[in-house]
């Protein structure tokens, strides 16, 4: 008999791991126990050599689906013949545990249950220790029934038996429902109304489907709006009554073979589809429907789709019934609001756009959107992080405890700090309306009241007119860290690599507020947490109108062409100028001369833009980063020609617009700009680091901002820095772009403060 203490840390409380080694001990035969600590799950285990070992490999590859094992580590204890596995202290939560686990993606078992347990059988809400919702229902802590929107419905006396028996797979599931005791859909559709008969109600939404109606869908975290994604008129429709302008509409496919028959996946795409996070993943579409007009108004000629998986158990049981493929299923919001939550507000807001809704009776405390993911040179890349990842903290090697960071201003978000965990909050939207602002507060103060976060150090932006900013200042009297944008990009990506020393930070975006008041946004950095030195920049240009440009990318077209040739290029025979009308180029040249509202720019994405509007491409932009999506969405693989530049204490592309120009006049294919443009941009950056390391030898290289989403970019300068003997790191877990910022912005923040900088 040997015996031994093991010590679990990670995401292990509240996702059913005690139950789970509980139940392993019995099977394997182990005896001992297990309870929850402030650091984790504690076990002590005493059996034979070879079972006890064959125990802790089966703690590593069989853990509940939601939990993370961050570390594990044995040592040899005494053994004390125990005769029994128990799980102690079960119901003592410290005010210390703080983990809450992200919503789950339903699982087999349950789906199973719904076929075959009468009590649940087509039940929308079937759950259990391993799958279902959590943070979206969860008011406070700790963890349990009475403080989780479950409080509304009693459990009876089946449920009861299941979440009091260690050996269900329901024990201690707060949600556990079933059809008897739990909550329950309706859909309603004019005078019309379903709720009492499953069958009838999914007939009812198939039909509705089917017939090219728009149905309002109350989903985990928010509503979703969803039409056959196959009806063009049904999607056309959508997106008129939605004024959605062209951003695209994620798609839920049927199941993964269906999918795989639009659509291309590597193994990574697949495994990032199917994990019970249940992301959107964006995916290319195969070749014939690239190209088929039917999916034009969903993808708006990106020829990508933004692919999700059913992961409510409604969603099975729609497709169950429903005779298509996939049907769109878009956030329920208007454009840049928040998503709806709650039915009033739903059947308010949405009476003009739904046709019919399809609700259900519990709250939802927590908004979630759907999570965004990409995969670059085979790692997920996050784009958006909300359902599926929030509240899930970040394990740091700085302390960050009470730290409050507040991001940036577009795709924002806001970071709160608790001991050695960031804990990144859900994905807020455009703090541009009042709407955000409110979610924006509201769910900051959540966060603190959770998480028991006393705020004692602020980390904003160094705009001083985001909102986020003016929130931070409001929030004293603590000390407030202002952290540039870009070195908040790179700090980003360095914390979520755990790396602490002097880098090369390459930092390609839209916007951020510089230290001498212009926009930057391709930036070198040479820097450490702590702080930075702007070695190289692209070169500065006038922005006409400046956030009026980010909308009419043909307003940098033109700020770019004035440079390079002057007043003359207005006889170029380009056909973007024939779009916009002549006179409007004049108006532009005067703003730019008088200095009229045209903040100096070194924006890359400004760069996108304008490329993208002189081929004709996006001469206005309908959504965020269109042009830079439409750009890369055109770039041919296996072609490595591009254009010219010069590098001295700045980034000059004047040669390249020169290049591009006369290309288009020899009509040069669009796809072909396209990727000598990209192409050019590679190269720049890696000329560039070439350069600093000349200098600052960190052999290191740090890629962050919005740019480098592009698939293309990130994996050409990834291939060509490493190919070169560079470490190159770039992100994964937090957004590249600025939601990834507030993160950002609390490691640098943490960092000072072990320095007593602060
Ligand atoms: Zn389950
Ligand atoms: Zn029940
Ligand atoms: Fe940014």
């Amino acid at each position: 008999m040997t015996a031994r203490y093991i010590y679990v840390k990670g995401l292990v409380q509240g996702v059913g791991f005690r139950p789970f080694i509980f139940l392993l001990a019995k099977r394997v035969g182990v005896h001992g126990w297990v309870r929850n600590t402030n650091a984790g799950v504690e076990i002590f285990a005493e059996a034979p050599g070879d079972v006890l070992s064959d125990f802790i490999r089966r703690i590593r590859k069989e853990n509940p689906p939601a939990s993370f094992i961050e570390t594990l580590y044995s040592q040899k204890a005494i053994p004390l013949n125990s005769d029994s596995f128990t799980i102690i202290g079960s119901e003592t939560f410290s005010d210390e545990i703080t983990n809450i686990s992200p919503d789950i993606a339903v699982c087999d078992d349950c789906l199973n249950d719904m076929e075959i347990q009468p009590q649940r059988h087509l039940y929308p809400f079937v759950n259990c220790t391993h799958c279902g919702p959590r943070y979206s229902i969860i008011r406070d802590l700790p963890y349990d029934r009475s403080q989780t929107s479950m409080d509304a419905f009693t459990m009876c006396a089946t449920c009861e038996a299941e979440y009091g028996n260690i050996e269900d797979r329901r024990f201690h599931t707060q949600p556990v429902a079933c059809k008897s005791c739990g909550p329950s859909y309706e859909l309603i559709s004019g005078d019309r109304h379903w709720g009492e008969d499953t069958g009838m109600m999914l007939k009812a939404v198939n039909a509705l489907l089917v017939s090219g109606k728009i149905i309002a869908i109350k989903g985990l975290g928010g509503f979703h709006l969803a039409c056959d994604a196959f009806n063009e008129n049904a999607v056309r429709e959508l997106r008129a009554r939605k004024q959605r302008d062209g951003k695209p509409f994620a798609v839920m496919f049927r199941d993964i073979k269906t999918l795989s028959s639009y659509a291309k996946m590597s193994r990574y795409e697949r495994r990032a589809l199917t994990s019970w996070r249940r992301p959107i993943v964006i995916l290319d579409l195969n070749k014939k429907w690239a190209e088929a007009p039917a999916l034009y108004n969903i993808h708006s000629g990106l020829r990508s789709v933004g692919a999700i998986l059913p992961y409510m158990p409604i969603h099975y049981l729609l497709f169950r019934y429903f005779s298509g493929h996939a049907i769109v299923l878009t956030s329920g919001n208007m454009s840049s609001e928040p998503i709806v939550k709650d039915n009033e507000e739903a059947l308010l807001q949405f009476r003009d756009i739904a046709d019919a809704f399809l609700i259900y009776n519990r709250r939802i405390i927590h908004r979630t959107d759907d999570s965004v993911i990409r995969v670059i040179n085979n790692r997920e890349r996050i784009v958006r992080r909300s359902r599926g990842f929030v509240p899930a903290p970040v394990t740091l090697s700085l302390n960050v405890n009470n730290i409050v960071s507040f991001g940036a201003e577009l795709s924002s978000g806001f970071c709160v700090g608790r001991n050695y965990q960031a804990i990144p909050g859900p994905f807020i939207g455009d703090l541009k309306t009042l709407a955000t602002h409110d979610f924006f507060e509201e769910s900051i103060r959540d966060f603190l009241r959770l998480f028991r976060v006393n705020p004692e150090l602020l980390a904003c932006d160094l705009h001083p007119g985001y909102f986020s900013t003016k929130l931070a200042e409001k929030m004293g009297p603590v000390p407030l860290i202002r952290v540039q944008h870009h070195h908040a990009h790179i700090a980003s990506c360095m914390g979520e690599h755990g790396l602490d020393e002097k880098v090369i930070g390459v930092a390609l975006d839209g916007t951020g507020y510089g230290e001498d008041g212009k926009i930057w946004g391709g930036e070198f950095l040479v820097c450490d947490l702590a702080d930075y030195k702007r070695i190289l920049h692209f070169g500065y240009i006038p922005l006409p109108g400046g956030d009026k440009a980010v909308e009419a990318p043909w307003r940098t077209a033109i700020a770019y062409l004035y440079k390079v040739f002057g007043s003359s290029f207005i006889d170029l025979p380009l056909n973007f100028l024939d779009k916009i009308d002549r006179s409007q180029a004049t108006l532009i040249m005067h703003i730019i001369d008088r200095k009229l509202n045209c903040p100096e720019v070194s924006s890359v994405g400004r760069l996108f833009d304008a490329v993208a509007s002189m081929i004709n491409l996006c001469v206005t932009s309908t959504f965020q980063a269109e042009a830079p999506m439409k750009l890369e969405s055109l770039v041919l693989p296996g072609c490595d020609l591009r254009y010219s530049y010069a590098i001295d204490k700045t980034i000059h592309v004047d040669a390249m617009i020169r290049e591009i120009v006369g290309d288009l006049m020899n009509s040069s294919n669009i796809s072909l700009i396209a990727t000598k443009f990209h192409n050019t941009i590679i190269s720049i950056i890696f000329d560039s680091v070439i350069r600093i390391n000349k200098m600052e030898k960190t052999g290191k290289v740090v890629l962050s901002g919005g740019v480098f989403q592009n698939r293309y970019l990130l994996e050409g300068t990834e291939r060509l820095l490493r190919k070169s003997g560079f470490l190159v790191f770039s992100q994964n877990r937090l957004p590249a772009n600025d939601g990834g910022i507030a993160f950002g912005q609390m490691v640098v923040a943490a960092k000072r403060r072990s320095m007593k900088c602060v």
